[in-house]
Protein backbone atom coordinates (compact mmCIF):
# COMPACT_ATOMS: atom_id res chain seq x y z
CA UNK A 1 0.00 0.00 0.00
CA UNK A 2 1.40 3.35 -0.75
CA UNK A 3 -0.23 6.81 0.28
CA UNK A 4 0.94 9.61 -0.85
CA UNK A 5 0.41 12.51 1.92
CA UNK A 6 0.38 15.91 1.39
CA UNK A 7 0.72 19.13 3.67
CA UNK A 8 -0.41 22.39 2.97
CA UNK A 9 1.59 25.58 4.14
CA UNK A 10 0.00 25.74 7.84
CA UNK A 11 0.64 22.16 8.13
CA UNK A 12 4.15 22.31 8.10
CA UNK A 13 3.91 26.37 9.26
CA UNK A 14 5.66 25.89 12.90
CA UNK A 15 7.85 23.55 15.29
CA UNK A 16 5.02 22.49 16.96
CA UNK A 17 3.05 21.95 13.45
CA UNK A 18 6.14 20.14 12.04
CA UNK A 19 6.30 17.68 14.89
CA UNK A 20 2.05 17.28 14.46
CA UNK A 21 2.99 16.20 11.47
CA UNK A 22 5.64 13.83 11.77
CA UNK A 23 3.32 12.08 14.05
CA UNK A 24 0.79 11.27 11.50
CA UNK A 25 3.59 10.01 8.73
CA UNK A 26 4.84 8.03 11.34
CA UNK A 27 0.86 6.37 12.36
CA UNK A 28 0.42 6.11 8.71
CA UNK A 29 0.90 2.41 7.68
CA UNK A 30 2.58 1.07 4.74
CA UNK A 31 5.20 2.99 1.97
CA UNK A 32 4.44 6.78 2.58
CA UNK A 33 5.40 9.67 -0.18
CA UNK A 34 5.56 12.96 1.62
CA UNK A 35 5.08 15.87 -0.63
CA UNK A 36 4.91 19.44 1.12
CA UNK A 37 4.08 23.14 0.45
CA UNK A 38 6.56 26.14 1.68
CA UNK A 39 5.86 27.30 5.17
CA UNK A 40 3.10 29.74 5.31
CA UNK A 41 3.98 33.32 4.69
CA UNK A 42 6.93 32.13 2.67
CA UNK A 43 5.94 32.08 -0.78
CA UNK A 44 4.34 35.26 -0.28
CA UNK A 45 7.46 36.53 0.65
CA UNK A 46 9.10 35.58 -1.98
CA UNK A 47 6.11 37.10 -4.14
CA UNK A 48 6.98 40.35 -2.55
CA UNK A 49 10.84 39.78 -2.96
CA UNK A 50 10.39 39.31 -6.68
CA UNK A 51 7.83 42.17 -7.08
CA UNK A 52 10.03 44.82 -5.71
CA UNK A 53 13.53 46.17 -6.49
CA UNK A 54 16.40 44.22 -5.29
CA UNK A 55 18.34 46.15 -2.90
CA UNK A 56 19.72 44.29 -0.45
CA UNK A 57 20.33 40.88 -1.10
CA UNK A 58 21.60 40.30 1.80
CA UNK A 59 18.73 41.30 3.86
CA UNK A 60 16.38 39.28 2.10
CA UNK A 61 18.32 36.27 2.70
CA UNK A 62 18.71 36.89 6.30
CA UNK A 63 15.06 37.58 7.03
CA UNK A 64 14.42 34.34 4.72
CA UNK A 65 17.19 32.01 6.93
CA UNK A 66 15.56 33.85 10.24
CA UNK A 67 11.86 32.63 9.67
CA UNK A 68 13.53 28.94 9.34
CA UNK A 69 15.64 28.68 12.22
CA UNK A 70 13.38 30.41 14.91
CA UNK A 71 11.52 26.91 13.92
CA UNK A 72 14.61 24.76 13.55
CA UNK A 73 15.94 25.99 16.77
CA UNK A 74 12.95 24.63 19.03
CA UNK A 75 13.25 21.00 16.56
CA UNK A 76 17.01 20.26 16.59
CA UNK A 77 19.91 20.34 19.13
CA UNK A 78 23.33 18.48 18.89
CA UNK A 79 24.49 16.35 16.19
CA UNK A 80 21.16 16.42 14.29
CA UNK A 81 21.43 19.92 14.48
CA UNK A 82 24.75 20.61 13.11
CA UNK A 83 24.00 17.78 10.18
CA UNK A 84 20.67 19.75 9.32
CA UNK A 85 22.60 22.95 9.51
CA UNK A 86 25.26 21.90 6.80
CA UNK A 87 22.34 20.95 4.55
CA UNK A 88 20.38 24.33 5.16
CA UNK A 89 23.13 26.09 4.47
CA UNK A 90 24.00 25.27 1.17
CA UNK A 91 20.33 25.61 0.01
CA UNK A 92 20.15 29.43 1.63
CA UNK A 93 23.66 29.92 -0.81
CA UNK A 94 21.98 28.56 -3.69
CA UNK A 95 18.63 30.73 -2.28
CA UNK A 96 21.02 33.73 -2.67
CA UNK A 97 22.41 32.96 -6.12
CA UNK A 98 18.14 32.24 -7.42
CA UNK A 99 17.36 35.81 -5.97
CA UNK A 100 20.37 37.86 -7.39
CA UNK A 101 19.61 35.78 -10.88
CA UNK A 102 18.72 37.45 -14.36
CA UNK A 103 15.24 39.03 -13.53
CA UNK A 104 14.60 39.40 -17.58
CA UNK A 105 14.48 35.59 -17.71
CA UNK A 106 11.18 34.28 -17.88
CA UNK A 107 11.59 31.79 -15.20
CA UNK A 108 13.55 34.11 -12.51
CA UNK A 109 10.24 34.26 -10.45
CA UNK A 110 8.94 30.30 -10.29
CA UNK A 111 12.71 29.95 -9.56
CA UNK A 112 12.68 32.24 -6.64
CA UNK A 113 8.88 31.64 -5.68
CA UNK A 114 9.72 27.86 -5.43
CA UNK A 115 12.20 28.26 -2.92
CA UNK A 116 9.68 27.60 -0.20
CA UNK A 117 9.20 24.16 -0.64
CA UNK A 118 12.98 23.42 -0.69
CA UNK A 119 13.31 24.71 3.15
CA UNK A 120 10.20 23.06 4.41
CA UNK A 121 10.96 19.75 3.30
CA UNK A 122 14.27 19.74 4.25
CA UNK A 123 12.68 20.88 8.10
CA UNK A 124 9.98 17.89 7.86
CA UNK A 125 12.54 15.16 7.06
CA UNK A 126 14.99 16.06 9.36
CA UNK A 127 12.46 15.92 12.28
CA UNK A 128 11.18 12.78 10.87
CA UNK A 129 15.03 11.34 11.23
CA UNK A 130 15.08 12.64 14.52
CA UNK A 131 12.22 10.28 15.47
CA UNK A 132 14.19 7.60 13.60
CA UNK A 133 12.40 7.42 10.56
CA UNK A 134 14.49 6.99 7.62
CA UNK A 135 13.82 10.14 5.07
CA UNK A 136 15.23 12.07 2.77
CA UNK A 137 14.46 15.54 1.27
CA UNK A 138 13.92 15.56 -2.32
CA UNK A 139 13.91 18.67 -4.77
CA UNK A 140 11.16 17.99 -7.67
CA UNK A 141 14.10 17.57 -10.39
CA UNK A 142 15.97 15.04 -7.39
CA UNK A 143 12.37 13.01 -7.49
CA UNK A 144 11.87 13.49 -11.05
CA UNK A 145 9.25 16.03 -11.91
CA UNK A 146 8.80 17.09 -15.11
CA UNK A 147 7.10 20.48 -15.82
CA UNK A 148 5.67 21.67 -19.07
CA UNK A 149 3.75 24.81 -20.53
CA UNK A 150 4.71 28.65 -19.21
CA UNK A 151 6.26 30.35 -16.63
CA UNK A 152 3.91 30.23 -13.45
CA UNK A 153 0.94 28.16 -14.76
CA UNK A 154 2.99 24.56 -15.97
CA UNK A 155 1.45 21.35 -16.30
CA UNK A 156 3.40 18.09 -15.38
CA UNK A 157 4.02 15.71 -18.17
CA UNK A 158 2.82 12.72 -16.67
CA UNK A 159 4.33 9.91 -18.96
CA UNK A 160 7.61 11.87 -18.00
CA UNK A 161 7.34 12.12 -14.28
CA UNK A 162 6.29 8.53 -14.32
CA UNK A 163 9.05 7.03 -15.57
CA UNK A 164 10.97 9.92 -13.55
CA UNK A 165 9.96 8.63 -10.16
CA UNK A 166 10.05 4.87 -10.21
CA UNK A 167 13.92 5.20 -11.11
CA UNK A 168 14.51 7.76 -8.61
CA UNK A 169 11.66 7.39 -6.03
CA UNK A 170 10.34 3.53 -6.17
CA UNK A 171 13.97 2.44 -5.34
CA UNK A 172 13.97 4.56 -1.88
CA UNK A 173 10.20 3.16 -1.02
CA UNK A 174 11.92 -0.43 -1.52
CA UNK A 175 14.37 0.52 1.13
CA UNK A 176 11.87 1.98 3.88
CA UNK A 177 12.64 5.51 3.54
CA UNK A 178 10.27 8.39 3.61
CA UNK A 179 10.56 10.84 0.98
CA UNK A 180 9.78 14.50 1.41
CA UNK A 181 9.33 15.84 -1.82
CA UNK A 182 8.83 19.71 -2.87
CA UNK A 183 5.56 20.77 -3.87
CA UNK A 184 4.54 23.31 -6.94
CA UNK A 185 6.90 22.97 -9.36
CA UNK A 186 8.73 20.27 -11.87
CA UNK A 187 11.62 20.88 -13.66
CA UNK A 188 11.11 21.95 -17.37
CA UNK A 189 13.23 20.12 -20.15
CA UNK A 190 16.31 22.40 -19.28
CA UNK A 191 16.36 21.57 -15.71
CA UNK A 192 15.15 24.76 -15.03
CA UNK A 193 12.07 25.14 -11.81
CA UNK A 194 8.61 25.99 -13.89
CA UNK A 195 5.65 26.48 -11.23
CA UNK A 196 2.27 25.02 -11.11
CA UNK A 197 0.92 28.46 -10.31
CA UNK A 198 -0.30 29.38 -6.65
CA UNK A 199 -1.92 26.65 -4.25
CA UNK A 200 0.37 24.11 -6.99
CA UNK A 201 1.31 21.58 -4.15
CA UNK A 202 -2.00 19.68 -3.98
CA UNK A 203 -1.65 19.28 -7.93
CA UNK A 204 1.93 18.00 -7.14
CA UNK A 205 0.46 15.31 -4.86
CA UNK A 206 -1.78 14.20 -7.66
CA UNK A 207 0.88 13.95 -10.02
CA UNK A 208 2.95 12.39 -7.94
CA UNK A 209 0.33 9.89 -7.05
CA UNK A 210 -0.52 9.27 -10.18
CA UNK A 211 3.27 8.75 -11.15
CA UNK A 212 3.85 6.21 -8.59
CA UNK A 213 0.70 4.33 -9.14
CA UNK A 214 -0.15 5.19 -5.72
CA UNK A 215 -2.83 3.34 -3.57
CA UNK A 216 -4.43 6.28 -2.05
CA UNK A 217 -3.81 10.45 -1.76
CA UNK A 218 -4.29 12.62 1.20
CA UNK A 219 -4.39 16.06 1.21
CA UNK A 220 -3.75 17.74 4.62
CA UNK A 221 -4.70 20.82 5.19
CA UNK A 222 -6.41 23.34 8.02
CA UNK A 223 -9.96 22.12 7.15
CA UNK A 224 -12.51 18.85 7.99
CA UNK A 225 -12.92 18.56 4.29
CA UNK A 226 -15.21 20.14 1.79
CA UNK A 227 -18.14 21.58 3.14
CA UNK A 228 -21.92 21.99 1.87
CA UNK A 229 -21.08 25.67 1.42
CA UNK A 230 -18.90 28.26 2.58
CA UNK A 231 -19.38 28.30 6.61
CA UNK A 232 -18.55 31.82 7.02
CA UNK A 233 -21.79 32.48 4.54
CA UNK A 234 -23.60 29.53 6.16
CA UNK A 235 -22.82 28.70 9.87
CA UNK A 236 -24.59 25.48 9.66
CA UNK A 237 -22.86 24.43 6.70
CA UNK A 238 -22.39 20.78 6.87
CA UNK A 239 -19.25 18.71 5.65
CA UNK A 240 -19.03 16.21 2.93
CA UNK A 241 -18.09 12.83 3.51
CA UNK A 242 -18.09 11.66 0.41
CA UNK A 243 -17.96 12.90 -3.46
CA UNK A 244 -17.33 11.41 -6.78
CA UNK A 245 -14.32 12.60 -8.26
CA UNK A 246 -16.64 15.16 -11.43
CA UNK A 247 -18.36 16.61 -8.12
CA UNK A 248 -15.32 17.97 -6.35
CA UNK A 249 -13.55 18.61 -9.55
CA UNK A 250 -16.66 21.55 -10.35
CA UNK A 251 -16.60 22.42 -6.64
CA UNK A 252 -12.77 22.67 -6.23
CA UNK A 253 -12.83 24.66 -9.76
CA UNK A 254 -15.80 27.13 -8.81
CA UNK A 255 -15.39 28.38 -5.37
CA UNK A 256 -14.20 26.13 -2.61
CA UNK A 257 -11.18 26.93 -1.78
CA UNK A 258 -9.91 23.37 -0.15
CA UNK A 259 -8.18 21.73 -2.94
CA UNK A 260 -6.17 23.70 -6.01
CA UNK A 261 -8.45 22.32 -8.76
CA UNK A 262 -5.85 20.99 -11.03
CA UNK A 263 -5.93 17.83 -8.03
CA UNK A 264 -8.43 15.30 -9.16
CA UNK A 265 -7.60 14.81 -12.93
CA UNK A 266 -4.18 12.89 -12.02
CA UNK A 267 -5.85 10.81 -9.62
CA UNK A 268 -9.10 10.27 -11.57
CA UNK A 269 -6.91 8.99 -14.84
CA UNK A 270 -5.70 6.03 -12.18
CA UNK A 271 -8.77 5.65 -10.17
CA UNK A 272 -6.69 6.79 -6.88
CA UNK A 273 -9.37 7.63 -4.30
CA UNK A 274 -8.37 11.02 -2.38
CA UNK A 275 -9.02 12.08 0.83
CA UNK A 276 -8.77 15.61 2.23
CA UNK A 277 -7.73 15.44 6.19
CA UNK A 278 -7.78 18.28 8.85
CA UNK A 279 -3.92 17.77 9.78
CA UNK A 280 -4.87 19.96 13.43
CA UNK A 281 -7.98 16.40 13.80
CA UNK A 282 -6.49 13.89 12.11
CA UNK A 283 -8.74 11.38 13.73
CA UNK A 284 -11.54 13.28 12.09
CA UNK A 285 -12.51 11.09 8.70
CA UNK A 286 -12.51 14.33 5.96
CA UNK A 287 -13.62 13.98 2.77
CA UNK A 288 -13.27 11.01 0.79
CA UNK A 289 -13.25 11.76 -3.48
CA UNK A 290 -13.51 8.65 -5.49
CA UNK A 291 -14.98 6.98 -8.60
CA UNK A 292 -17.78 4.87 -7.10
CA UNK A 293 -20.06 6.01 -4.60
CA UNK A 294 -23.20 4.58 -2.98
CA UNK A 295 -25.73 7.36 -4.61
CA UNK A 296 -27.76 8.92 -1.85
CA UNK A 297 -30.71 10.69 -2.74
CA UNK A 298 -30.09 14.16 -2.23
CA UNK A 299 -30.15 16.78 -4.96
CA UNK A 300 -27.83 19.10 -3.86
CA UNK A 301 -24.24 18.22 -1.94
CA UNK A 302 -22.70 21.59 -2.06
CA UNK A 303 -23.30 25.25 -3.22
CA UNK A 304 -20.28 27.07 -3.90
CA UNK A 305 -19.73 31.05 -5.27
CA UNK A 306 -17.30 32.48 -7.42
CA UNK A 307 -16.77 36.07 -7.28
CA UNK A 308 -15.56 39.17 -8.65
CA UNK A 309 -16.25 38.12 -12.24
CA UNK A 310 -17.46 39.87 -14.90
CA UNK A 311 -19.20 39.60 -18.32
CA UNK A 312 -18.02 40.20 -21.14
CA UNK A 313 -20.59 40.61 -24.23
CA UNK A 314 -19.61 40.47 -27.80
CA UNK A 315 -22.19 41.87 -30.41
CA UNK A 316 -21.60 40.99 -33.91
CA UNK A 317 -24.46 40.02 -36.54
CA UNK A 318 -25.05 36.57 -37.07
CA UNK A 319 -22.18 35.15 -35.25
CA UNK A 320 -23.81 32.06 -34.41
CA UNK A 321 -22.99 31.14 -38.11
CA UNK A 322 -19.29 32.52 -38.17
CA UNK A 323 -17.87 29.98 -36.31
CA UNK A 324 -14.24 31.51 -36.86
CA UNK A 325 -14.74 34.56 -35.65
CA UNK A 326 -15.69 32.80 -31.94
CA UNK A 327 -12.56 30.57 -32.76
CA UNK A 328 -11.02 33.76 -33.16
CA UNK A 329 -11.72 35.56 -30.24
CA UNK A 330 -10.80 32.45 -27.86
CA UNK A 331 -7.30 32.40 -29.59
CA UNK A 332 -7.18 35.97 -28.59
CA UNK A 333 -8.19 35.40 -25.11
CA UNK A 334 -5.83 32.21 -24.75
CA UNK A 335 -3.31 33.93 -25.96
CA UNK A 336 -3.04 36.05 -23.00
CA UNK A 337 -3.61 33.27 -20.45
CA UNK A 338 -6.68 34.62 -19.14
CA UNK A 339 -8.99 32.05 -18.05
CA UNK A 340 -12.72 31.93 -19.03
CA UNK A 341 -14.93 30.08 -16.54
CA UNK A 342 -17.71 30.02 -19.11
CA UNK A 343 -19.26 30.99 -22.43
CA UNK A 344 -22.59 31.36 -24.29
CA UNK A 345 -23.58 32.14 -27.06
CA UNK A 346 -26.43 33.64 -29.22
CA UNK A 347 -27.19 34.38 -32.69
CA UNK A 348 -25.65 37.49 -32.66
CA UNK A 349 -23.74 37.57 -29.45
CA UNK A 350 -21.12 35.85 -27.50
CA UNK A 351 -20.83 36.23 -23.36
CA UNK A 352 -17.30 35.31 -21.68
CA UNK A 353 -17.11 35.06 -17.59
CA UNK A 354 -13.61 36.49 -16.74
CA UNK A 355 -11.90 37.43 -13.48
CA UNK A 356 -12.64 41.18 -12.90
CA UNK A 357 -9.20 41.59 -12.46
CA UNK A 358 -8.46 40.38 -16.52
CA UNK A 359 -11.12 42.26 -17.99
CA UNK A 360 -8.93 45.53 -18.85
CA UNK A 361 -6.23 43.70 -20.72
CA UNK A 362 -8.85 41.27 -21.92
CA UNK A 363 -10.54 44.28 -23.83
CA UNK A 364 -7.23 45.71 -25.21
CA UNK A 365 -6.45 41.94 -26.93
CA UNK A 366 -10.22 41.98 -28.13
CA UNK A 367 -9.36 45.52 -29.72
CA UNK A 368 -7.11 43.87 -32.09
CA UNK A 369 -9.24 41.79 -33.80
CA UNK A 370 -11.04 43.19 -36.63
CA UNK A 371 -13.14 46.30 -35.87
CA UNK A 372 -15.82 45.46 -38.78
CA UNK A 373 -16.64 42.07 -37.08
CA UNK A 374 -17.77 43.41 -33.86
CA UNK A 375 -20.39 46.01 -33.69
CA UNK A 376 -20.11 46.30 -29.84
CA UNK A 377 -18.16 44.82 -26.50
CA UNK A 378 -20.56 45.15 -23.20
CA UNK A 379 -19.19 44.55 -19.75
CA UNK A 380 -20.83 43.80 -16.42
CA UNK A 381 -18.84 43.86 -13.48
CA UNK A 382 -19.11 42.36 -10.10
CA UNK A 383 -20.71 39.39 -11.33
CA UNK A 384 -20.53 36.05 -8.86
CA UNK A 385 -20.93 32.67 -10.72
CA UNK A 386 -23.22 29.90 -8.25
CA UNK A 387 -21.74 26.42 -8.59
CA UNK A 388 -24.48 23.83 -7.34
CA UNK A 389 -22.93 20.74 -7.36
CA UNK A 390 -25.17 17.36 -6.84
CA UNK A 391 -25.16 13.35 -7.86
CA UNK A 392 -26.11 13.59 -11.55
CA UNK A 393 -27.88 16.81 -10.82
CA UNK A 394 -29.15 16.91 -14.85
CA UNK A 395 -30.35 13.70 -15.18
CA UNK A 396 -33.05 14.00 -12.67
CA UNK A 397 -36.56 15.98 -14.38
CA UNK A 398 -37.53 19.59 -13.32
CA UNK A 399 -34.10 20.28 -11.35
CA UNK A 400 -32.90 23.53 -13.06
CA UNK A 401 -37.02 24.83 -12.99
CA UNK A 402 -36.75 23.72 -8.88
CA UNK A 403 -33.27 25.55 -8.47
CA UNK A 404 -34.13 28.67 -10.72
CA UNK A 405 -37.46 28.78 -8.35
CA UNK A 406 -35.12 28.98 -4.84
CA UNK A 407 -33.19 31.74 -7.09
CA UNK A 408 -36.22 34.22 -7.48
CA UNK A 409 -37.24 33.14 -4.15
CA UNK A 410 -33.79 35.41 -3.42
CA UNK A 411 -35.05 38.23 -5.34
CA UNK A 412 -32.01 37.62 -7.98
CA UNK A 413 -31.89 38.30 -11.31
CA UNK A 414 -29.78 35.07 -13.66
CA UNK A 415 -27.22 36.96 -16.11
CA UNK A 416 -25.79 33.93 -17.67
CA UNK A 417 -26.37 30.14 -17.29
CA UNK A 418 -23.96 27.47 -17.97
CA UNK A 419 -26.10 24.21 -17.37
CA UNK A 420 -25.28 20.88 -18.88
CA UNK A 421 -21.67 21.10 -19.90
CA UNK A 422 -21.25 18.94 -16.42
CA UNK A 423 -23.66 16.29 -15.61
CA UNK A 424 -23.45 16.89 -11.83
CA UNK A 425 -23.57 20.82 -11.69
CA UNK A 426 -25.53 23.52 -12.28
CA UNK A 427 -23.69 27.01 -12.73
CA UNK A 428 -25.30 30.19 -13.08
CA UNK A 429 -23.95 34.19 -12.45
CA UNK A 430 -25.66 36.25 -10.02
CA UNK A 431 -25.26 40.26 -9.02
CA UNK A 432 -22.70 40.03 -6.23
CA UNK A 433 -24.85 41.89 -4.01
CA UNK A 434 -27.32 38.72 -4.27
CA UNK A 435 -24.55 35.95 -3.50
CA UNK A 436 -24.94 35.37 0.29
CA UNK A 437 -29.02 35.38 -0.51
CA UNK A 438 -28.57 32.72 -2.70
CA UNK A 439 -26.23 30.54 -1.61
CA UNK A 440 -28.57 30.18 1.31
CA UNK A 441 -32.01 30.02 -0.15
CA UNK A 442 -30.23 27.26 -2.02
CA UNK A 443 -28.39 25.69 1.24
CA UNK A 444 -31.57 26.06 3.45
CA UNK A 445 -33.66 24.68 0.94
CA UNK A 446 -31.92 21.35 -0.34
CA UNK A 447 -28.85 20.56 2.38
CA UNK A 448 -29.96 22.78 5.96
CA UNK A 449 -32.31 20.18 7.50
CA UNK A 450 -30.63 16.98 6.83
N1 LIG B 1 3.68 27.41 -1.64
C1 LIG B 1 2.93 27.58 -2.87
C2 LIG B 1 1.89 28.67 -2.71
O1 LIG B 1 1.75 29.24 -1.65
C3 LIG B 1 2.31 26.32 -3.34
C4 LIG B 1 1.29 25.75 -2.39
O2 LIG B 1 1.31 26.05 -1.22
O3 LIG B 1 0.46 24.97 -2.82
O4 LIG B 1 1.24 29.01 -3.66
MG1 LIG C 1 -3.06 25.09 -0.64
Amino acid sequence: MITVMKFGGTSVGSAEALNRVANIIADTEGEKVVVVSAMSGITNFLVSVVDNPLTDPDAVVDQFRNKHLIEASQLFDGDIMNEFRAEFDTRLEAFRTAIMGDRANPLYRDNVVSQGERFSSLMLSYVLKKMDIKSVALSSEQAGIVAVGNPMAGSADLLKTASGMTMKVKPLLAMGVVPIITGFYGANEDGVPLTFGRGGSDYSAAVVANAIDADMLEIWTDVDGFMSADPRIIPSAIKIDEMNFGEAAELAYFGAKVLHPRTIEPVRLKHIPLKVKNSFKPQEPGTLIHHLRKSKNELLRSVAAKTDLSIITISSAEIAYRPAMVARIIEKIADIDVIIYSISTSLSTVAFLVHNNDVTQTLRQLNGLNGGDIERIDVKNNVALICAVGDNLLDKCGVSGDIFGAVKEADANVEMISEGASDVSLNFVVPMGKVIDVVKVLHDRYIGDQ
